[in-house]
């Protein structure tokens, strides 16, 4: 580990990940030194190493140190810089579960496989209802059956895959905002697969305007309520693209709060603090992130500097680990 001023141009990426337990710790070697990581960076280390990802890398958890609030406090106002410096910023949705489908039990990397050719068919314009789950024409006249129905080993194997890449907590945390946003190139890595985050997002929007126009009715008549569960797997992909390019532009602060009032933080002011760095523009919020502050003082300062510097009142939400603003007005 190496210590560097802020203002030296380094070629480094970001890794950022989900935590994950907290108590669920691995120790890891560094310079000689042992260093406690969750069990969700562990594993992230080691898949880098596998597939040869060298160089420097910036890592919160080993980056900043924790436990010292002062340094806290300095790093997280240097978060935005820190991420739009980065080569690229490595997003780890951590590694996918073993999946059923009719031809039996699907290995984790196959589940994280699966998904990939179809988010590139996808994000080149392919229709949805040309996707494996649905048989082509000349299978359902060999099929006898005139309803777009799915084929169900096609239909488990790509639904499982698509699902598991989406269910990643990562894309839960409120710091995943800032990520994206700043980051000059973003990958998704999950298990031993990756995709762009401009495939990803591009296949996920392609996905979203079909939806809605020329695959609607194939897609609405899938058995059960695979339709249904089909359109929310774009929802976190789609929110995310909305927000990366909204912010391009001078976002009010307090839309971006709504926006994000159901993502999570491990650190309760992180609610905030995360999302401070987005501002642009005269009306931005002057607050510095303060780790030594009481939770109750930061978000009265934060309601305080965007009445001072907005006019606007904003009433604290008791529930604070879940909820950071709720407008009055
Ligand atoms: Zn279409």
């Amino acid at each position: 580990m190496k210590t560097y001023a802020h203002v030296e141009r380094l070629t480094y990426r970001c890794l950022v990940y989900a935590w994950g337990d907290t108590k669920d710790l691995r120790m890891i070697t560094i310079n000689g030194g042992v260093y406690e990581v969750t069990n969700s960076l562990h594993i992230a280390l080691r898949r880098l190493r596998e597939r040869g990802i060298n160089g420097l890398l910036w890592i919160d958890a080993l980056c900043i140190d924790q436990s010292n609030e002062a340094e806290k406090t300095t790093q997280v106002s240097l978060m935005g810089d820190t991420f739009s410096a980065a080569v690229m910023v490595l997003m780890w949705l951590g590694t996918p579960r073993t999946g059923f489908s009719d031809g039996g039990v699907l290995g984790a990397d196959k589940v994280a496989f699966n998904a990939v050719p179809i988010l590139h068919a996808l994000a080149g314009g392919v229709h949805v209802h040309e996707l494996p789950c649905f048989p082509s024409r000349s299978q359902r006249q060999q099929l006898g059956v005139c309803r777009d129905r799915d084929a169900s080993e096609d239909w488990s194997r790509v639904f499982q895959s698509r699902r598991a890449w989406m269910s990643s907590s990562w894309f839960t945390r409120t710091w995943t905002i800032q990520e994206v946003t700043k980051a000059r190139r973003a990958v998704f890595l999950f298990g031993s697969r990756q995709i762009s985050w401009d495939i990803m997002a591009s296949a996920w929007r392609h996905f979203a305007q079909h939806m809605q126009s020329c695959c609607s009715e194939s897609v609405y008549r899938l058995a059960g309520t695979k339709s249904r569960t089909l359109s929310a797997l774009a929802v976190p992909m789609i929110d995310l693209w909305n927000l990366k390019r909204s912010l391009k532009h001078e976002q009010d602060i307090v839309d971006v709060l709504i926006q994000c009032n159901a993502k999570a933080a491990s650190d309760p002011p992180d609610k905030v603090f995360a999302l401070l760095a987005l501002q642009a523009g005269p009306g931005m919020v002057k607050m510095v992130p303060d780790y030594r502050m009481s939770l109750q003082d930061t978000f009265v300062a934060f309601a305080r500097s965007l009445n001072a510097t907005r006019g606007i009142l904003v009433t604290l939400g008791l529930d604070l680990e879940q909820r950071v603003v709720h407008l009055s007005s």
